[in-house]
């Protein structure tokens, strides 16, 4: 894989004999860039802030050396990640148990939309690391079923994304509650301003490990856009869809036209189905192992559900709604072409969408778009949340340089 360093083997990142167990159970031969460059100083006790684009095996750069840390010490917490979304939360969890198998450590998950007993019960069987997110910890900690007494290492993963759903008032309410004496480590995509602001407070002699520009393309998405009116773009993700034989995972801006499309494509007799916020934690949790089992094949998503989707071989990612912005497009395209492996990214730009279209074109030839007005967030139009509520985050990141395989586009 092309993310890997064929040079460096896991052996020699220093990990201990069970966690290398844990990953040959992986199946990982060599560890990616940012692992192999994570890895070691984190081992040595550094403060670690982690910039990388998504897919490039930011989970084991952290995971791998926590559990290393962890493995062989007294039982109790000692290890907390924060994730943003509860399907990442169940992701982190999942790869931190293969990896964590033969080191006898219990990795538990806390996030909303689920019975806090349940949690409670799974903590009293063994709780060393727990995969968070922000809300539910409080709750936990606030109701005493969870102490940071003992925690020696704090994760904060795809902070930026915390940032744009409003998380960062709880963030600094849980960082202020953890023992003085710990590790912290910081995993971003991209460094906004009021990120920027909380590893100043929080890890201010931290390392940074960046790999590739701050915001990129993977090299292995190749990227089209189709011009079409904004009444036709519905045939014409039909007709798209029955040409495709892989899983394809298609972004709109709402979670209300999320629903409708995916239902409209339900009754065509696809093998389709749509995740949104407005779903249950039950409900989001099957649509994806429907996703990953291939019971479903076209998965309609909003950008919020989808943060976090780690379902191998997504062969084409479809924006049937543009993205609000150059990063959404970077992280809606980066659930493709994961780990190495090559994929699609395909766009329907209605004559609207044009302006917003030509900023991520002007990225991906390379163009330095910082400076291009009226487009997208940091570039003159707000940031909208999931469900069409403008969010109060920053711009940021933007302006990167991307080698990504690039068609001409048809617009
Ligand atoms: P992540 O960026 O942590 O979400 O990882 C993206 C994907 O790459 C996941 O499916 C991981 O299981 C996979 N992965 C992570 N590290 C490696 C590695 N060293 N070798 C092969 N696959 C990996």
């Amino acid at each position: 894989m092309p993310t890997s360093t064929n040079c460096v083997s896991f052996a020699s990142l220093g990990l201990k004999e069970p966690i290398l167990r844990g990953v040959r159970a992986a199946g990982y031969e060599t560890p990616t860039e940012i692992q192999a460059n994570a890895i070691p100083k984190i081992i040595a006790g550094a403060e670690l802030i982690g910039l990388g684009q998504t897919g490039s095996g930011k989970t084991a750069a952290f995971g791998l050396p926590m559990l290393n840390l962890l493995c062989g010490g007294p039982p109790g917490l000692r290890g907390v990640i924060i994730v943003p979304t509860r399907e990442l939360c169940v992701q982190v969890a999942e790869n931190l148990r293969v990896y964590a198998q033969h080191a006898g450590l219990h990795v538990c998950t806390a996030f909303g939309g689920v019975d806090m007993s349940i949690q409670e019960s799974a903590f009293k069987r063994g709780l060393d690391i727990v995969v968070a997110c922000p809300g539910r910890l409080i709750d936990h900690l606030e109701r005493r079923n969870i102490s940071f007494e003992h925690v020696k290492m704090v994760v904060l993963d795809e902070a930026d994304r915390m940032l744009d759903m409003g998380f960062m008032p709880q963030i600094r309410r849980i960082f202020v509650r953890l023992p003085q004496e710990r590790q912290n480590l910081l995993f971003s995509a991209t460094m906004p301003k009021e990120v920027e602001g909380l590893v100043n407070d929080f890890l201010p002699n931290a390392e940074r490990v960046q790999i590739g520009s701050r915001s990129q393309s993977a090299e292995t998405i190749s990227h089209r856009f189709v011009a079409v009116n904004a009444h036709d773009k519905q045939d014409a993700l039909e007709r798209l869809l029955q040409r495709e034989s892989g899983r394809v995972l298609i972004f709109v801006n709402k979670k209300i036209g999320c629903e409708r499309l995916g239902n409209v494509l339900k009754r065509s007799g696809m093998p389709a189905d749509s995740i949104h916020g407005d779903k249950g934690a039950e409900a989001r949790y099957g649509c994806l192992q429907a996703f990953t089992r291939g019971k479903t094949r076209f998965l309609v998503a909003t950008d919020v559900a989808a943060r976090g989707i780690d379902v191998d071989d997504i062969e084409l990612v479809v924006n049937y709604d543009f993205p609000l912005a150059l990063e959404d497009y970077i992280h809606r395209s980066g659930r493709t072409g994961r780990a190495g492996k090559s994929g699609r990214a395909l766009s329907l730009v209605a004559p609207m969408e044009k302006r917003l279209y030509l900023v991520v074109q002007a990225h991906l030839q390379g163009k330095d778009v910082s400076s291009m007005p009226s487009a997208g967030r940091g570039y003159g139009m707000p940031k909208r949340r999931e469900g069409g509520r403008p969010s109060g985050g920053g711009g940021g990141g933007g302006g990167g340089r991307s080698r990504a395989r690039h068609a001409a586009a048809s617009y």
